[in-house]
């Protein structure tokens, strides 16, 4: 019965107690820290923080995989940061028309004549002396013939 009774004696050995209340201290630590990550993911999604964090401290691994499962998408940082860069796209694509289509440099809508590469942008009405484009075979503001 050697093998039985030092089998039995590690379990109340001073090395296993310390293992044991090791452990019970990192299983509190991480508890803890799985509260605050759910906070603070939850606050950088635009969550309730302060409940997820509840959650977590009140069900410990359970109350963070339902809040895994039912986050919201995304960060709110990265969703404000996309919105921001679809604005600048739908800036740059309608200023694309006021850009010479030669030389790319900034004219002005009413241009006739690109002023930096002299590329004739569009034509004026001969009688009211809009500037029309180039494809247009009546002029709208007027309505003669060009
Ligand atoms: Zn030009
Ligand atoms: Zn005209």
């Amino acid at each position: 019965m050697d093998a039985f009774d030092s089998f039995f004696s590690f379990f109340t050995s001073p090395t296993f107690r310390f293992v044991i209340s090791t452990l019970k201290v990192f299983l509190v630590i991480f508890w803890l820290s799985l509260a605050f990550w759910t906070y603070r993911d939850a606050n950088r999604r635009g969550g309730m923080s302060g409940y997820w964090g509840i959650v977590v401290l009140l069900f410990f691994v359970f109350g963070f995989f339902i809040y895994l499962i039912v986050r919201p998408p995304e960060y709110s940082d990265d969703a404000r940061e996309r919105e921001l860069e679809i604005k600048a796209k739908e800036a740059m694509i309608s200023q694309a028309d006021l850009v010479c289509p030669a030389c790319m440099k900034q004219i002005d809508k009413e241009f006739i004549v690109c002023p930096y590469c002299l590329k004739k942008l569009k034509k004026s009405c001969p009688s009211c002396e809009h500037a029309l484009k180039l494809n247009w075979t009546i002029c709208p503001y007027c309505q003669s013939n060009t």
